[in-house]
């Protein structure tokens, strides 16, 4: 018999005291970080009347028992027991330090911290080595009701044979993804720097730069765009007017713009969509540069081709509304991938060092702010029938401001238009609860070689370190089902009847 668990006011609290630190201010504070001047300002007051928490919200997160039926007992085992590893300040500064110390050029070393960390972290939030292999992993992230954002993990090239090779990886990939039945893959995912050389980038986008700050400043190789810069962007990354690009980074240009069509071409053709990750604003001018322009080429009758905006950037609810409007007016229907950004202990040392103030966001609130900000105006544009739209987070409250504002404006469930993501091996609470209230979930999937996987691994070490971090629901709510499961199996094996449905079986916190 079902035993439903009902939301015990303790595991309310327990939940509110999760959301209530990172997102204490998000409503107060939407006008708080609202200074810029749009001719057609999102409109949040929607938004602002669904407060979370409620019981207007579609999500439910208190039945901890029907939002992991589908996740295995060793599963959660496993992944709790991950979770709680990553979330040990200590273990992940050593892993850390070991990681960026020479003691990885050992050979044998090497090979024994490649093997620790395979069969922890690398196993918990990547697919596996190969797309062969990640299959398995898609496999199961159908049967629960998801989709996969299939990534070939590469990222930061310096030549032109390594983008080639990269080049190759990427195109297999959507050739896997389009051998897969269409519910288990929404879409593949590229970063630019594994197909242009990080060079290069870094001379694009001081070009573009210095072009938005001298618009008389020629650049004769630069193809059609939308908006990639406002007043409030970052441009200290170029203090002095660059040279023009010499004949060799020209044809190098050529080849990294063919590597990106050829990849277009491949996701048009398929009809996979193609997901360009963001990166540091010192690359991003380029990054975004090569998305727009492959879009206009691209994206004829729905977004084929979706670039990314990181809300924890001072100017990033200005850009994506001038790309959108731009966008709408030239009549290509332009894809975003929301997310609130992973690069910020970088950025800020970055700015710090060359004396100027961090392009991200003075107070995690204008970041959530911005955040909710955006999503609300591309949520209202999605349900006029432009464009599309991926949210990309695992900030509870986020979800359940978006989920509300996509009921309140109509857009359906099925609408292919709106899909929300999280890294797999995170968020899972959000991601079931968002499945059971009917939403378009997909999983951020990486695959490749452990080595190859580390920055990535890096990053999400740091965002879930600490008890506070952005696994710590998942921790909670997994911890209490399986201790819900535990307490059932006592009970058959005392040959007693389970508890009936309604009854609270809980034993507390974990
Ligand atoms: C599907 C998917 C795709 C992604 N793609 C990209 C990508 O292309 N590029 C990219 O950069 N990231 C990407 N990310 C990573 C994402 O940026 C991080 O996971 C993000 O930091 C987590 O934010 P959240 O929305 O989950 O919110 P939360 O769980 O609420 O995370 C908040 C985090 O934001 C940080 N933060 C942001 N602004 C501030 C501020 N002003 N002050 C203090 N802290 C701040 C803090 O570290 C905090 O931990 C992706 C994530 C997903 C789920």
């Amino acid at each position: 018999m079902a035993t439903r668990v009902l939301s015990s006011p303790k595991l309310l609290k327990n939940l509110r005291s999760f959301i209530k630190p990172l997102n204490s201010a998000a409503s107060s504070s939407v006008a708080v970080v609202s200074p810029l001047n749009f001719d057609h300002k999102p409109d949040l007051s929607g938004v602002e009347k669904q407060h979370p928490t409620t019981t207007t919200t579609p999500l439910d997160f208190d039945d901890h028992q029907k939002l992991f039926a589908s996740v295995s007992t060793l599963k959660l085992l496993r992944s709790s027991a991950n979770l709680g590893l990553a979330s040990n300040e200590t273990f992940v500064d050593f892993g850390m330090w070991v990681m960026n110390s020479r003691l990885v050029e050992t050979p044998l070393l090497r090979d024994a911290i490649l093997k620790t960390v395979k069969q922890t972290f690398f196993e918990h939030f990547c697919a596996d080595e190969t797309p062969a292999e990640a299959a398995e992993c898609l496999r199961e992230i159908q049967e629960a009701g998801l989709r996969g954002m299939l990534v070939y993990a590469v990222e930061h090239t310096s030549d032109n044979a390594g983008c080639d090779r990269n080049l190759e990886g990427f195109l297999q990939s959507v050739e896997f993804a389009k051998s897969l039945p269409p519910s288990s893959v929404s879409s593949v995912v590229a970063k630019i720097t594994a197909i242009c050389p990080l060079g290069l980038l870094r001379r694009i986008s001081d070009l573009l730069r210095w072009q938005y700050k001298d618009p008389s400043f020629s650049l004769p190789w630069k193809l059609n765009t939308l908006p990639i810069f406002t007043d409030s962007s970052a441009l200290y990354h170029t203090l002095l007017k660059p040279d023009p690009l010499t004949p060799q980074e020209e044809s190098n240009l050529h080849l990294a713009h063919q590597r990106l069509l050829q990849l277009c071409q491949k996701c048009a053709h398929y009809d996979v969509p193609l997901i360009i990750d963001a990166e540091d604003t010192s690359i991003q001018p380029a990054i975004d540069y090569f998305t727009y322009s492959s879009a206009i080429m691209y994206n004829k009758h729905d977004p084929i081709i979706y670039g990314t905006i990181q809300a924890y950037l001072k100017d990033a609810r200005e850009r994506l509304f001038n790309a959108a409007k731009t966008a709408e007016s030239l009549g290509i229907p332009m894809g975003f991938k929301l997310v609130r950004g992973a690069y910020m202990s970088s950025e800020t040392k970055l700015a710090s060092s060359l004396g100027f103030d961090s392009p991200v966001h003075n107070g995690i609130q204008h970041t959530h702010a911005c955040f909710n900000d955006c999503a609300s105006f591309m949520l209202d544009k999605v349900a006029d029938g432009y464009g599309g739209l991926v949210l990309a987070t695992h900030n509870l409250e986020s979800g359940q401001l978006a989920a509300s504002k996509a009921r309140d404006v109509g857009i359906q469930k099925g609408n292919k238009k709106l899909e929300f993501a999280q890294l797999y091996g995170m968020s899972e609470a959000l991601s079931y609860g968002l499945r059971n209230a009917g939403f378009q979930v997909s999983k951020y999937l990486p695959y490749g070689p452990v080595d190859m996987v580390m920055p990535y691994l890096l990053r999400r070490a740091e965002e879930n370190r600490g008890l506070l971090s952005s696994s710590s629901l998942d921790r909670l709510l997994m911890g209490k089902e399986l201790k819900r499961r535990l307490k059932r199996l006592q009970f058959a094996k005392s040959g007693m009847t389970a508890p009936a449905s309604g009854m609270k079986i809980e034993t507390g916190a974990p």
